[in-house]
């Protein structure tokens, strides 16, 4: 019965799917880092909550001072 095992094999890909899906909603968070010298909000980022609870503190490029300035996490 060839059919039958197809069927099988597809519902079973779809069902690995969602499953993968679900995860990274629940563990990838979206951040937006802003520079602490002008307050800007010059990057859009995801993170993972499980590696970073606490909110992010990085050195990036900020446009606007034209340097590099520390980036904290904001809502
Ligand atoms: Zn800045």
């Amino acid at each position: 019965m060839p059919e039958k095992d197809d069927g099988y094999i597809v519902r079973h890909e779809e069902m690995t799917m969602q499953m993968k899906t679900l995860e990274v909603e629940v563990v990838r968070v979206k951040i937006t880092l802003a520079c602490t010298e002008c307050k800007q909000r010059n990057y859009n980022m995801t993170k993972e909550k499980k590696n970073h609870p606490e909110r992010m503190e990085t050195q990036k490029y900020c446009k606007f001072c034209r340097k590099h300035t520390l980036h904290k996490e904001t809502k």
